[in-house]
């Protein structure tokens, strides 16, 4: 099993990046669907869930998209990467 340590630092962003390591940075979670959606993904709710340390991976297909799709990928963007406008539509499911 993998031990954390192994990622070393704040360098780049670890393959699998668990969520509250997503949110400890100055970085937001943001999902894409494959029909070109995408979305910025408020973990309130994941949080609340005591999912803190859940990788992003493990929580794809615990959003929804208006496509009709079970999941969509995840990824931590910067604060400055978001894209003005057109976004939305992924919504956390469970
Ligand atoms: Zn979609």
């Amino acid at each position: 099993m993998a031990d954390d340590a192994s990622f070393g630092g704040a360098r780049a962003w670890p393959f699998a990046p668990r969520l509250d390591q997503a949110l400890r940075a100055r970085a937001s979670v943001w999902a894409s669907c494959a029909c070109g959606r995408q979305a910025a993904i408020d973990p309130a709710p994941w949080l609340g869930q005591g999912l803190a340390r859940q990788r992003l991976g493990e929580l794809e297909t615990r959003l929804r998209c208006l496509c009709g799709s079970r999941r969509a990928r995840l990824e931590v963007r910067g604060l400055s990467e978001a894209p003005p406008g057109a976004s939305g539509g992924i919504y956390i499911f469970r």
